[in-house]
């Protein structure tokens, strides 16, 4: 991938949390260390991070995802908090500066809030530090949220004007039907039209996960018009940015539409 000089990588719930919520540290650490390394040899990185709410509910001691509104922000509040210091925490060992960036719809959809938002990117990106996106979950309400991160990382893709789209997730890409229900499932390597994918797709049935198969098309799509490829991917070994940065193709390739003017 000679020509990518600056990716957005967006990583679901599942691949960062346990199944109880609690922070996957191992894959964490793998995720900045390797982050780190490929900011090192020349590629800005933009990270975008699920994950807060199953963390904030880990830390608050519950069991399961709480039904009322102000608990399930709260459970944001806490948890992106937790998260970020992770994150923090990781990458400053491996030499690297983050910054949080929370976004809202009704930011990114009014012009002057766009372009502040645009402009912050580029200065966090020039001091060379890794910008970690996520919705600002505790403020949010529903009709100014993307509600998945899969869309939220393919508008922080055009904001950045990034080269590639890298979605990790707990599925090693994308599938002719849903590997999880059918064991004879084939993956598809390269979709290069939107319009006839030729695969069955099933509700997300992770206790986690937002988003599911669809929006991660979706997210797919809205970057691929844009002149944007995507790449999704297995997050389970977050070394696997270093297979799409010497040009090796795993997952599903999305081509662009168009060259990126
Ligand atoms: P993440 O938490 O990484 O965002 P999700 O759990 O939301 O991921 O979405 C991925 C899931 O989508 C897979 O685990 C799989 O069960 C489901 N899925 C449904 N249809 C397909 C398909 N055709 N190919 C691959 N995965 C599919």
């Amino acid at each position: 991938m000679e020509n990518v000089k600056r990716i957005v990588v967006k990583i679901g719930t599942s691949t960062v949390c346990h199944a109880n919520g609690a922070p996957n540290l191992k894959r964490i650490d793998q995720l900045c260390r390797t982050i780190t390394d490929l900011k090192n040899s020349g590629i800005d990185v933009v990270l975008v991070s699920s994950g807060a709410i199953g963390v904030g509910i880990n830390r608050m001691g519950l069991s399961e995802r709480p039904k009322e509104m102000a608990l399930r922000q709260a459970a944001a509040s806490i948890g992106q908090g937790e998260l970020m210091r992770i994150y923090d925490r990781f990458f400053t060992d491996y030499g690297s500066l983050c910054g949080q960036i929370l976004l809202t719809k009704d930011i990114t959809e009014n012009p002057e809030g766009k372009n502040n938002v645009i402009a912050t990117f580029e200065a966090l990106l020039q001091l060379h530090a890794v910008p970690v996106v996520n919705e600002n979950d505790s403020v949010a309400t529903e009709e100014i949220v993307y509600g998945d991160n899969d869309t939220l990382s393919a508008v922080v893709a055009l904001f950045t004007d990034a080269d590639l789209l890298v979605i990790l997730s707990d599925i090693d890409g994308l599938y002719d039907k849903d590997p999880s229900k059918f064991a004879n499932a084939h993956r598809i390597r390269v979709v290069d039209d939107f319009d006839s994918i030729d695969a069955e797709i099933s509700d997300s049935n992770t206790s986690q996960g937002t988003g599911g198969m669809i929006t991660k098309i979706q997210a797919a799509k809205i970057a691929a018009a844009a002149g944007i490829p995507t790449i999704l991917a297995s997050g389970k070994n977050p070394e696997i940015l270093y297979e799409i940065q010497e040009g090796r193709q795993p997952g599903t390739l999305f081509a662009a539409g168009k060259e990126k003017a």
